[in-house]
């Protein structure tokens, strides 16, 4: 079979980028790579250039308020291609601060309102800098397995109705600590607090994300499995620290 190649566009890696969020896209190349697949990375800065129909997957990691700001005139520009980019079932991978950015607004430490990329219908808002930060470990029920993570982030996420949330929290707080949902999804369009980074320790949520490209692309649904025998222990290990700090 032909190699195949898939295009990743990573928003903004100077500016966004927390918490090793980097490595969510060393595990996709090297997951890639394993099934024969080149997975070429474009860097989209401020103004920079983006050709939607060339990508398959967009991601786009955490900042902290100030970086948010830096970067929302930039992204609210790109809001229609991305909305269009979504619909068109491209693959979407949004974290944290990204994940807040790519919601409809946010609000945030000092009252200003951020409007953002609208891919996720749902509003954040930062209660304010002397309101604890919701940080620590993470375990979500994910599609009958779990995803592991690290959160660290003062805003809080609220779904609208009808968006779905991509996993319901164990351990941690989520979008917001009261409702007990963790991140958002639509179509292939992913959004999450979770950092860590969040694909090397969940390979079967990384293998989503390429199994959906891989489909769209060329019509792929099977990838084949791998071994992941370190990847498995990284979240074995990680989840059962979480639930030990439970207790
Ligand atoms: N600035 C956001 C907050 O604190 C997100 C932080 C992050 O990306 N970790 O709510």
């Amino acid at each position: 079979m032909a190699r195949r190649r898939l295009r990743v566009a990573v928003l903004y890696p100077r500016v966004m980028n927390l918490y090793g969020d980097r490595g969510n896209v060393m595990a996709l190349q090297a997951r890639a790579a394993a099934r024969d697949v080149d997975l070429e990375v474009d860097s989209i800065e401020i103004g920079d250039g983006w050709a939607p129909d060339e990508t398959d997957i967009v991601l786009i990691g955490g900042g902290q308020d100030r970086e948010q700001r830096r970067v929302q005139a930039d992204l609210h520009a790109r809001s229609r291609a991305l909305q269009d980019f979504r619909d068109a079932d491209g693959v979407i991978l949004a974290v944290c601060g990204g994940y807040q950015l790519f919601g409809r607004s946010y609000r945030d430490n000092h009252g200003g309102v951020l409007r953002g990329a609208g891919v996720f219908d749902m509003v954040s808002i930062h209660p304010g800098p002397r309101i604890q930060r919701c940080v620590g470990n993470v375990v979500a029920l994910w599609e009958g397995d779990t995803l592991v993570g690290f959160e660290n982030h003062g805003g809080r996420s609220y779904l609208n109705e009808g968006t779905i949330p991509l996993a319901e929290v164990v351990v941690g707080f989520g979008n917001n600590g009261g409702d007990g949902l963790e991140g958002a999804r639509i179509r292939n369009a992913f959004g999450t607090y979770l950092h860590g980074a969040l694909l090397p320790k969940n390979p079967r949520f990384a293998d989503r994300l390429l199994q959906l490209a891989l489909q769209r692309r060329y019509g792929e649904n099977e990838l084949v499995p791998l071994s992941d025998a370190a990847e498995i222990r990284a979240h074995a290990e990680t989840l059962h620290r979480s639930l030990r700090g439970r207790r």
